[in-house]
């Protein structure tokens, strides 16, 4: 049986691995296919592409949106992007640029409660474009001033917390416009983390494809609580580890196996819409 795994970070977000070294755990773990879903960034997908190449694994371009719906944060996974995209790449640099500045205001945050971290050691630390709170908590760990990550969520980013500092997001609905027009399939990312199912009828009428139904966090029950939504809304299905390397232990890659027949439903999906659109295909 052939499996996939659809949700995965680098260190072109807040992952620990190269894409490389993922695309190594992918091999060694049998995947005959692997998404990256860098958190508002498509610019590991080259490297990615290549190694999986190399490993004889197929690789899907991907990148997690950080949108928001009626208050509520949401990520909106987009598959098969062209990753040349202008408009893509115009509003990815927008997010990018966000989230650069949250960087500088989480730390002025922090420096206000006499906490000693400079912006700089975050971004050293970082060195991506896409920067977030877990380079945050690291450069904490780093510098001695939390004993481990949790902590540093717990006392000081988590919202409500002294240096949380919310994001200025797109709206989910323009997220699945952003991806659809960069010829992309716009997945809603682990709902049961959010518990945002009221939002899911007002994605479904923007153009919603799917619903990432297994995921680590997802229990067996709200697994199949997602299968039966994705059913009733006719939603593609989809699922991932949520592998952000090292940082929590053991990589989470290896504990979702996404049965590969999804695959072949996006694949026929994403080329459906494209040859519909007049557009080039970009499913391989
Ligand atoms: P950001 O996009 O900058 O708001 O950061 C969100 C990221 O922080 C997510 O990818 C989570 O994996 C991570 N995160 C959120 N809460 C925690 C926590 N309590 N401990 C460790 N990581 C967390
Ligand atoms: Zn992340
Ligand atoms: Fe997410
Ligand atoms: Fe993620």
């Amino acid at each position: 049986m052939k499996f996939a795994d659809l949700h995965l970070h680098t260190q072109f977000s807040d992952g620990t691995f190269t894409p490389e070294e993922l695309a190594g755990h992918g091999a060694r773990l049998g995947f005959a296919a692997l998404a990256l879903t860098d958190h508002d960034s498509v610019e590991g997908c080259a490297r990615m592409a290549a190694a999986c190449a190399a490993a004889g694994i197929e690789f899907i371009i991907g990148a997690e949106l950080t949108a928001e719906h009626e208050d509520t944060e949401v990520h909106i996974l987009g598959y098969f992007l062209d990753a040349e995209n202008q408009t893509l790449l115009t509003e990815i640099a927008r997010f990018q640029a966000v989230r650069q500045q949250r960087i500088h205001e989480m730390v002025a945050r922090l420096n206000g409660v006499n906490v000693p971290l400079a912006a700089e050691s975050v971004f050293a630390l970082a060195n991506c474009k896409s920067p977030g709170r877990p380079h945050v908590a690291r450069a904490l760990v780093k510098a001695g001033l939390v004993g481990h990550l949790d902590e540093a969520f717990e006392k000081y980013l988590k919202k409500g917390r002294p240096a949380w500092v919310p994001k200025t997001k797109v709206s989910a609905l323009e997220s699945v416009g952003l991806i659809h027009q960069a010829g992309g399939l716009a997945v809603m990312a682990h709902p049961g983390l959010n518990r945002t199912d009221e939002i899911i009828p007002a994605l479904v009428d923007a153009g919603l494809d799917g619903i990432e139904c297994f995921h680590t966090k997802h229990s067996t029950a709200l697994s199949e609580r997602y299968l039966e939504i994705a059913d009733r809304f006719h939603l593609l299905v989809t699922g991932g580890s949520d592998c952000h390397g090292f940082s929590k232990g053991k990589p989470l890659i290896g504990g979702v196996k996404l049965p590969y027949a999804h695959v072949e439903k996006m694949k026929q999906a994403v080329a459906a819409k494209n040859s519909a659109d007049g557009r080039h295909a970009t499913a391989k």
